[in-house]
Parts: C-alpha cells; sequence; structure tokens
C-alpha cells in the first residue's frame, strides 16, 4: 500500500542508506543481487526494477528476457558489513513478467503457491533448518580443503579455533534480525552449525539464502572459506541441512496432540505419510548436486533409506523428543546445497497430500537402518533413496504431484540442468580411476 511504501522509505532514509541490493535466488538456488542507489528506492517500492532475465540460470530465453522485480517490503534487511555512513540494505524480491504475472520460474513463487494451498485447510508450514558447513583455509585467493582446525562434536577452544569466527558470524546474523538457538563444532574437523529459530516456510527459505551469504562473507574477513557443499570429503561426516517441520493452524501447533500416541496428531503422522510418499522425488530438489548423493551413503548419520523412527537418526524422518508447542518432524535428507524454496514447497506439496489423503506411514523403525540386510529391509518394506542425481531427477518426473507443484517451466529446467550436469560427470575420468586403474592395467 502507499502507506507502507512511504513508511519504508522513511526508514531507509533515517537508516541513512545509500544503496538497496534487489535480491532474488536462481533455480540452483544461488542468490544474485541488482544494486541499486537509494534515489531509485521510490521507483523500486512502487513499479519495480527491470532486469534482463536471459543470463539467470533456470530463467527464460532471450526472446522473453525482460523481467521485474518487486521488493517484499518484509524482508527489508540492514547488512552488517555495510554499516555506517554509507549504509547497505537489502530487500528479497518476487520476480515478474514483463506483462505484469508473476514469473513461473521464480522459485520464491513455487513456494509461495504451495503455502497458498496449504492455507486453503487454515495451515501455515513451519520450518526450523540446521545448517552444516565447514571453514577451510584459503590459498592465493582460492578455497582448499584444508581444516582449519581440528576439533571435533561440542569441543571448546583451544580445538575449537573457530569460536571467534563462528561468533562474528552469529552477532552479524543477529544483527540482521535472526534469532540464533544454537551453535556447535560439529562431528567432522573444521565442521560446524549455526541454528536459528523457526519461521514459516518463506521467510526460512529467505533466511537460509541470508545465512549463507552472511557466513561466506564474514568467512572470508577472516581469510577463511565457508563451504555448504554437501560432502566435501571421503571418509568424514558431510553437510546437511536438517529441516524441523510442522503445520500450524489457528495459531497453534497441529502436530501435537496430548491423548494420542507418541502424542503426536493425525495430522502429524498422515504428514509424515507424505513425506515419505513422495521422498524419492524431493530428493532431486534436497539434494541437488552431484556431490549430494555422497553424502547419503550409511555410517554418517545422513539417511540413505526411506523410513521414519521416534529417535533413530539413521532414519529420514526423526521425531525429536520435544512436544508441545515445539513437536516437529525432523526430515534429514536436505543438504545445504538445496534451493529452499523448491525443497520446501516439494516437502510442504508431500505433506499436504499425506494430510489430506490420511496416508497412513509405515511402522517407525527404530533400529539403526545402516545395520539392516537387503533381505530385512525388503521385509519391512524399506526403500532406498535415489543414488545419483539423474535417479532422483527421473524419481521426480514420474512424480506428477510434485511436478504439477513445480510447474513446467520448473520442470523442464531442473531435467536439464540435472542432465548436463550427469553427463558432464559421468563422461569425465576422475582422479579415483587414475588411482585405481592407471598402474594395474
Ligand atoms: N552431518 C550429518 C548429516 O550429514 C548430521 C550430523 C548431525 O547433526 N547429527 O546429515
Ligand atoms: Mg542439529
Ligand atoms: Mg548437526
Ligand atoms: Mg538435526
Amino acid at each position: 500500500s502507499r502507506d507502507a511504501t512511504s513508511a519504508m522509505l522513511e526508514r531507509i532514509e533515517q537508516d541513512n542508506v545509500r544503496f538497496l541490493r534487489l535480491q532474488f535466488t536462481d533455480l540452483l538456488g544461488m542468490p544474485k543481487n541488482v544494486a541499486i542507489p537509494v534515489k531509485q528506492a521510490e521507483k523500486a517500492l512502487t513499479s519495480g526494477i527491470g532486469f534482463d532475465g536471459s543470463s539467470i540460470e533456470g530463467f527464460v530465453r532471450i526472446e522473453e528476457s525482460d523481467m521485474v522485480l518487486k521488493p517484499d517490503l518484509s524482508t527489508y534487511t540492514l547488512l552488517p558489513w555495510r554499516s555506517g555512513e554509507y549504509a547497505e540494505a537489502r530487500f528479497v524480491c518476487d520476480v515478474y513478467k514483463a506483462s505484469g504475472s508473476p514469473f513461473e520460474g521464480d522459485p520464491r513463487y513455487v513456494l509461495r503457491r504451495a503455502m497458498e494451498d496449504a492455507a486453503k485447510d487454515g495451515y501455515v508450514f513451519n520450518t526450523g533448518p540446521e545448517l552444516e558447513f565447514f571453514l577451510f583455509r584459503m590459498h592465493e585467493g582460492r578455497p582448499t580443503t584444508q581444516f582449519q582446525d581440528v576439533g571435533g562434536y561440542f569441543d571448546l577452544a583451544p580445538t575449537d579455533l573457530a569460536e571467534d569466527v563462528r561468533r562474528e558470524i552469529i552477532l552479524a546474523l543477529t544483527e540482521m534480525g535472526f534469532e540464533i538457538e544454537a551453535s556447535h563444532h560439529e562431528v567432522a574437523e573444521s565442521q560446524h552449525e549455526i541454528d536459528f529459530k523457526y519461521s514459516d516456510a518463506l521467510h526460512t527459505a529467505d533466511n537460509v539464502i541470508s545465512f549463507k551469504f552472511a557466513a561466506k562473507t564474514i568467512a572470508l574477513m577472516r581469510g577463511l572459506h565457508a563451504s555448504f557443499m554437501a560432502k566435501p570429503i571421503y571418509g568424514i561426516c558431510g553437510s546437511g541441512m536438517h529441516t524441523n517441520c510442522s503445520l500450524a493452524k489457528d495459531g497453534k501447533n497441529a502436530f501435537y496432540d496430548p491423548d494420542a500416541p507418541l502424542q503426536l496428531s493425525k495430522t502429524c503422522m498422515h504428514f509424515i505419510g507424505g513425506l515419505l510418499r513422495h521422498a524419492k522425488a524431493i530428493t532431486r530438489v534436497a539434494n541437488p548436486t552431484v556431490n549430494s548423493y555422497k553424502r547419503l551413503v550409511p555410517g554418517y548419520e545422513a539417511p540413505c533409506y526411506v523410513s521414519w523412527s521416534a529417535g533413530n537418526r539413521s532414519a529420514l524422518v526423526r521425531v525429536p523428543s520435544p512436544r508441545g508447542n515445539s513437536t516437529r518432524v525432523e526430515f534429514r535428507s536436505p543438504d545445504p546445497t538445496c534451493n529452499p524454496y523448491l525443497a520446501f514447497a516439494a516437502m510442504l506439496t508431500a505433506g499436504m497430500e499425506g494430510v489430506r489423503e490420511k496416508i497412513e506411514p509405515p511402522t517407525g523403525v527404530d533400529t539403526n537402518v545402516y545395520h539392516m540386510s537387503i533381505e530385512e529391509r525388503k521385509g519391512a518394506g524399506i526403500e532406498t533413496l535415489p543414488g545419483d542425481l539423474y535417479e532422483a531427477n527421473q524419481a521426480l518426473l514420474a512424480d506428477d504431484l510434485i511436478c504439477r507443484a513445480f510447474g513446467p517451466h520448473v520442470v523442464e529446467a531442473l531435467t536439464s540442468v540435472a542432465e548436463a550436469e550427469w553427463e558432464a560427470y559421468r563422461t569425465t575420468v576422475h582422479p579415483w580411476e587414475l588411482d585405481r586403474y592407471l598402474a594395474t592395467y
């Protein structure tokens, strides 16, 4: 509205903002932004700012490349590392076509549609992600895979040399409006986790993008590279983005029922049922890189089988112990290379089908699934997640529900990215092959 716009313009002036960054995300989940001097703010807030969408991954063909960015006013954030006299602020934007309708290839629009669909039944989808990442040393301006520390799970300084960096990242995020709930050294050397408070999935997805951007920026100021790659190093843990999910209705947690078995409501059980039914297709967007599949292997607390459990960390869906308003399910396959908008949209769509069709999940598996034999898993009806990007994309194409939720533009773009990526990987001769075969044959 007019009032909201003029209030925003006033705030921008009060904050001494000189540049505005208009941020959006391509299909790969890469943040893109257009910087504009503050003089353009009024135009940006009223009619949006045009840009050429043809060079953005997964966007449009040359002939129809005119796009318009419209800032979402609720996302106004000052960038802490650009403060003072020449402050900089950013807005997350929605992408529109020149014709004025929303652009089908905008991942934020895909998630908004899924949320609007759930809202028809009165539900708000809340997500709380746990992002893990490595801090690596830089060498001559390039990231290496050299650890910055040799700490382990919950270590304290001096083993955890990263305490200061982690603290600075947290301070910056807090200034940006994040409510940080916990942070700790993760299992692997130089690996960390910072958890922030859940929110509705749209704002959480915005937050995931900001989080990675802030962590990378602050780390770089310390000469380090914050890597969100899923499995940067063979033989040790990869980095996940466990996503805690819940539905709220009338302001109440709809997953909690004090009288039900495990105190989990029917809605919660059916949501799990939907997640498991569509788990393979969701994998395409929860785990979007060739490398993502090297994390989804037995032995590193990352899931590889389609199962759920009240406590077991080898399951795809785990139900953490808190109940009441904190009742939630933890979806453990996503990794931080995912496009959070698409991953959350797929999860919500799957979960909502479960709720609407009252899909009962199979019996929970409370033993370690990694230790079960193929026969035992078969007997228990436990399926395997896709083993590579190609297989995951095939699973997406076979899933009408998720394809419909994404729309043909997004499905086609995801398919061409997956196929090109897979073909490049499949035909490359990797160092492993040379080590193994060069001298022998
Ligand atoms: N790093 C593990 C993963 O890849 C998770 C470890 C944990 O947080 N328990 O998902
Ligand atoms: Mg955690
Ligand atoms: Mg963790
Ligand atoms: Mg977790």
